[in-house]
């Protein structure tokens, strides 16, 4: 949908856009079409999208005969796109339990985040999807140096960490506000992270927990909060003393194999 057919929807189904739940609605088709073709899905896939609002990405995939299912926590938005014969899970995602929604089967992911709520939710998809091969995201630009980031820095933490763990980042490229309605008050860019060839390592829901107690006291040493960490790490020769924003994602994992073997 373009922007007057995204005006002119709204307008006929009487919706305010929500800016608890971050509904800025993506409203140009050629940055609409780009993100469908970077997920790369075909007609084999199962995708799944958080956030679908009023349907500019899922209408996308539809027009592609690419099986989607969409998960959104506005009843009114899933009510119209239901009416409309998507396949719609109302919750809020960061609390869907896995046996609601089958995870495993979903082999391509993607969402336009609701940028209030980034960090549970990649942490969510990332945890839960098991199967799938790559994540299309849009992020507000600044929150890429969170994504991204690297040992030693301020913004490292388990969101660095688990993406990293799941697969490769880019940034594709930079969406302006221009392009939603409303527009919100930062750039975008859409991200992509892609599982690589031959990596048997799953970074599941233990292995956020674990990350994420890793990084509880990130000022004090890992084994602090971590005591069972201590062995593994003297069997990696990493001083003991160590703090958790001190180790590369590869560490992590080696220490997490360790520690679970
Ligand atoms: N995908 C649409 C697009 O690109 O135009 C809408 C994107 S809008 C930025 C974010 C969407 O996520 C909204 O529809 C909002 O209602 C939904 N949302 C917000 N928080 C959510 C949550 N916790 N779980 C599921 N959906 C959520």
């Amino acid at each position: 949908m373009n922007r007057e057919e995204t005006i002119s929807y709204m307008n006929n189904h009487g919706i305010l856009p929500e800016s608890k739940f971050g509904q800025n609605f993506l409203c140009d088709e050629e940055i609409i079409e780009a993100i469908v073709e970077l997920c790369s899905a075909t007609v084999d896939d199962k995708v799944l999208e958080i956030g679908p609002g009023i349907g500019a990405l899922t209408r996308e995939f539809r027009a592609n005969d690419i099986d989607i299912t969409a998960v959104e926590i506005d009843k009114r938005l899933a009510q119209y796109l239901s009416e409309e014969g998507f396949n719609i899970v109302v919750s809020d995602y960061t609390k869907l339990k896995a046996e609601d929604y089958e995870p495993s089967k979903y082999t391509v992911a993607v969402s336009n985040i609701p940028y209030y709520v980034m960090t549970p939710i990649m942490m969510k998809m990332m945890s839960d999807l098991t199967n799938c091969r790559k994540m299309t995201f849009m992020v507000e630009d600044a929150a890429i140096d969170r994504i991204d980031a690297k040992p030693g820095s301020k913004q490292y933490g388990p969101l660095a960490v688990m993406c990293s763990s799941y697969g490769d980042f880019e940034r594709e490229f930079t969406v302006p506000s221009g392009c939603f309605v409303p527009a919100p008050h930062t750039t975008s860019a859409v991200i992509t992270l892609t599982r690589r060839a031959g990596d048997t390592f799953v970074p599941d829901s233990a292995y956020a927990q674990f990350l994420t107690r890793c990084f509880a006291n990130r000022r004090k040493k890992l084994t602090n909060g971590v005591p069972e960490a201590k062995e593994a790490l003297g069997k990696l020769d990493i001083d003991s003393n160590i703090r958790a924003e001190q180790l590369t994602p590869e560490q992590f994992k080696a220490l997490y194999a360790i520690i679970n073997s």
